[in-house]
């Protein structure tokens, strides 16, 4: 089977019929150096400073390292950096060493575990034993979708959702709605409603490519009209939104409201791992029946920087705050300039360019400017919704924000994608 490189998406190698392993291996790396001839493969950059504002990449060509403004770690709130989050890490490693050893239910479950479960069940307001943490975000959400619903259950998922969702619905049976359409969502609803043990509707807080955010309420309403519970993943929302950084739930008043909230470490809380926040049977359920949880080794000590990371948030607003100054900073100017930033309304901006070589070739010429932006190509976003996607963080300075926006304008010469004139 012939693949035209020029029109190819990633997708297209997922599965190559009558192809070995091997020959679909090599086939897609074919593929991969055509992209890199042609200064599109911005994929799996080779960072060699820290996660922050400014990253050193090595540089193949000159053999070097050089530095860029980094708008693609979702550590917002810098937290990755913060002293005290960094001291409270290398403090428990000290104390435990540098590893659990085992699984939680067989010797891998350590007083630093349970520390971030406590510290999130007073952070979402719910009761002792009600959190459970993951090694992952993605796992928290498949593994855990994996055990609550079954062949007799449904998931109504927003298609805007996160891949680890996806997964972890391939058991049960699934049912899309068009993103953040109320009207597509009751059709279903109301299709659904009397064939399945438990109807869950998956929804995320703010989505992590559009960067706006759920119409929680409206979706809230629905899904007590209807009978069904709601999963709301707010990987991108919380140190975001609401006050003190509590997320969409504290932003529309729902805290103690839906049913069960999931989250991760790798963003604002600066580590690796990911929650789901439910109630205490559910979370013991969880801790028996999920099997990533149950067979598998607990995050190292490490992830004591969470809790610290946590109470920051209630401690120094500022970074929140700072946060919000960039983001405003930025959008402003990307609208001044003419492009479009879609519905974001997080510290998730999107620059939406539709045609897909055009959105690699900017992140090209981005990237010999100095800024390291990711371009986002079908299957991540349907094919006509090509975009460049941009974290904004509390640490960036305004000098670098111009920085990128000069490098916007620089970029539309050649491109000519700026649409929106005001
Ligand atoms: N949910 C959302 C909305 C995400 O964007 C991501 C990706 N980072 C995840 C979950 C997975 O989180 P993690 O990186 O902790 O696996």
């Amino acid at each position: 089977m012939k693949i035209d490189f020029a029109k190819a998406s990633f997708k297209d190698f997922e599965n190559i019929a009558n192809c070995s392993i091997q020959q679909r291996a090599d086939i897609h790396y074919e593929f991969l150096q055509y992209m890199k001839k042609n200064g599109h493969l911005n994929y799996r950059l080779l960072g060699s400073s820290g996660c922050g504002p400014i990253i050193k990449l090595e540089n193949e060509d000159s053999s070097g390292s050089e530095k860029y403004i980094s708008l693609v770690s979702n550590d917002y709130l810098g937290f990755t950096q913060h002293p005290k989050v960094k001291e409270a890490s290398i403090r428990t490693i000290e104390q435990y060493g540098t590893g659990a050893g085992a699984s939680p239910l067989i010797g891998g479950y350590y007083s630093y575990h349970k520390e971030i479960e406590d510290t999130l069940c007073e952070f979402f307001n719910r009761p002792p034993g009600s959190a459970i943490i993951y090694n992952t975000g993605y796992t928290a959400n498949s593994s855990s979708l994996m055990s609550l619903l079954q062949k007799e259950d449904i998931a109504i998922v927003d298609m805007g959702v996160h891949a680890s969702v996806y997964e972890g619905v391939q058991l049960t049976n699934t049912k899309r709605f068009l993103h953040n359409n109320l009207d597509d969502l009751e059709r279903i609803l109301k299709m659904v409603q009397h064939g399945y043990r438990t109807k869950l509707i998956i929804i995320d807080g703010v989505y992590s490519q559009d960067g706006d955010m759920a119409k929680l309420p409206e979706i809230y309403q629905l899904s007590r009209r209807y009978g069904a519970l709601i999963m709301v993943d707010d990987a991108h929302g919380i140190g975001v939104i609401g006050d003190k950084g509590k997320g969409v739930l504290q932003h529309f008043g729902m805290m103690d409201k839906v049913d069960f909230i999931t989250g991760t470490f790798s963003k604002t809380f600066a580590n690796i791992g990911g929650f789901v926040v439910s109630n205490p049977h559910i979370s013991a359920f969880l801790q028996y029946q999920s099997r990533q949880n149950a067979f598998s080794a607990t995050s190292s000590p490490a992830v004591a920087g969470v809790t610290t990371a946590i109470k920051l948030l209630e401690e120094e607003p500022q970074w929140q705050a700072k946060l919000w100054d960039n983001i405003n900073h930025l959008k402003a100017g990307l609208l001044d300039l003419g492009f479009d930033v879609g519905t974001s309304n997080s510290a998730i901006v999107p620059v939406k360019i539709g045609n897909p070589y055009k959105t690699s070739e900017l992140g090209r010429i981005l990237l010999e400017q100095g800024i390291y932006t990711n371009p986002i190509l079908y299957p991540a976003v349907s094919k006509k919704d090509a975009r460049i996607r941009m974290s904004i963080m509390a640490t960036h300075t305004k000098e670098q924000l111009d920085k990128v926006l000069e490098g916007f304008e620089f970029s539309d010469k050649k491109l000519h994608i700026a649409k929106i004139k005001y």
